[in-house]
């Protein structure tokens, strides 16, 4: 059924207290339970920015002639952007909605630009295995294909491999800094090097990174080159509303010069609602996320954007001591910045059955696959509450081990089992259609995966397991 609109309007305080009220059974962030999604610091930043947004809220940046305030903002973001990227006066870029409409314009860029200049009728482009999803979603959306590299055991993509990838139809080579599912930075100095001798644009994927990698290094530690240092280099995406603590609905897309930007912009001269020229995906451009973006870079600096780098690290490093501590338990690979995964050394201790323990605990905590691990997106907010989350890990570990039919219940039984099921194209269809169903008008509540606690209604992946099971289960008899 669906839920009508309101005959007559209602006031609006009543309103509003409604709308907070739907927060309710949100993830706990304020608390620093969750880990990625929300970049929260404290309630001093949270309402700045909210005041930033408000200020703009309706301006619109779609025609950058009529809200100069607004071409204004955005040209000094890019410029302050392009300053923390090593780029020189000559690097150009526009402020987007978020980390994926960067990348799919990178894409979108790379593709038009290898048409026009070399012909290039059935474009490729080459993605380490440890892409960010965006990248695939732009594969689906621009009709370029991708060619994937293989992983060493580091994490870091076999750059012989890679070589071999290259063709005349490949329109760009990505590299990640660091990569999300593991937190690891791509070998960019090596990969530029390729990139320029065949004459490939290179991306780097800095949306987690661009915003604390320069703070980190410039607090002293050793981060290896990853932006427009390196010489290949041709593009770089990098979120403001991660790591540079923005409201949602900032990203930043540049390029080492014009000549690449210029594939960017779309322009039609023959609508009879006059020319329109556009610089990215969106028409209506939210005035809201750029003013906050600008000002939150106001508002810190240089100065307090070092000062969060540095409390992240010093949460990255106390939890990575303290999962060091656990003998069941690694880092995967080596990180450098603010999120890394861990997993389990012990075949008899399953990683998702520690998840749902600490689920269980009010944790949020992301589960990656092939292999199977947990996921931290480190803020400077989680500082406070490394010793709780290790104190957690410990009990929780401690259960699993005494308790290892608990792999085979609730989130870890889900998760396992989605791992493994080996037709993938069949584990994509259904969610497909699963996930459709819950877009209906009137429809449920979206739930991906329900909580690991008896009681709870399944969610989406739950469904599609039961689905598979029950297929298996029917092909036996
Ligand atoms: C978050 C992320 C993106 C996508 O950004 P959104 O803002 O979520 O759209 C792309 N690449 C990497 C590496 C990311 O971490």
């Amino acid at each position: 059924m669906h839920k009508a609109m309101p005959e007559k309007g209602r006031a609006g305080d009543e309103v509003l207290t409604e709308l907070t009220a739907f927060k309710g059974e949100d993830p706990r962030y304020k608390e620093g339970r969750v880990w990625s999604l929300v970049y929260y610091l404290d309630e001093t930043h949270s309402d700045f920015i909210k005041e930033a947004y408000h200020s703009y809220s309706s301006e619109n940046g779609l025609n950058p002639g009529a809200f100069k305030s607004l071409k204004k903002i955005e040209t000094e973001v890019i410029s302050a952007t392009a300053d923390i990227l090593n780029g020189t006066k000559d690097v150009c870029g526009v402020v987007t909605s978020g980390g994926t409409e960067s990348c799919l314009m990178a894409v979108k860029t790379y593709r038009d630009m290898a048409r026009s200049k070399r012909g290039v009728k059935r474009p490729e482009m080459i993605l380490p295995k440890t892409a960010h999803v965006a990248w695939f979603k732009a594969s689906e959306y621009f009709g370029v294909k991708v060619r994937l590299v293989p992983l060493q055991d580091d994490f870091t993509p076999d750059l012989k491999k890679l070589k071999r990838l290259i063709n005349r139809n490949t329109v760009m080579i990505l590299g990640s800094a660091p990569e999300y599912p593991h937190g690891i930075i791509d070998p960019i100095e090596e990969m530029g090097a390729i990139a320029e001798k065949k004459g490939i644009p290179l991306h780097v994927d800095a949306c987690v990174g661009g915003f604390i990698l320069p703070f980190i290094e410039a607090n002293g530690e050793d981060v290896p080159l990853w932006d427009y240092r390196v010489p290949g280099v041709t593009s770089i995406s990098a979120d403001i509303h991660k790591y540079g603590y923005a409201a949602k609905g900032a990203s930043t897309i540049t390029y080492r010069n014009l000549d690449y930007l210029r594939h960017q912009m779309f322009v039609y001269e023959n609508w009879p609602g006059g020319v329109f020229a556009s610089p990215a995906l969106l028409g209506t451009r939210p005035g809201g996320g750029y003013a906050a973006a600008w000002s939150v870079l106001q508002y810190f600096g240089k100065e307090g954007y070092r000062k969060l780098a540095e409390d992240t690290v010093a949460a990255v490093n106390g939890l990575k001591a303290g999962i060091d501590d656990i003998p069941e338990l690694e880092v995967m690979g080596k990180p450098i910045g603010p999120l890394f995964s861990f997993r389990s050394t012990d075949p008899t201790l399953n990683i998702y059955a520690v998840g749902d323990q600490m689920d269980a605990r009010g944790w949020q905590v992301n589960r990656n696959q092939f292999p199977e691990g947990l996921h931290a997106m480190v803020t400077a907010q989680h500082l406070r509450v490394v010793d709780q989350y290790i104190a957690d890990l410990k009990a929780s570990v401690e259960v699993v081990r005494s308790n290892p039919a608990l792999a085979k219940e609730g989130g870890a039984a889900t998760y396992g089992m989605l791992a493994h099921v080996p037709l993938r194209g069949m584990v994509k269809k259904k969610v497909l259609e699963m996930f459709s169903e819950q877009y209906r008008a009137g429809g449920g509540e979206l739930d991906l995966k329900s909580g690991a606690t008896a009681g709870d209604t399944p969610g989406l992946l739950d469904k599609v397991v039961g689905w598979y099971v029950d297929r298996q289960q029917r092909k036996g008899r």
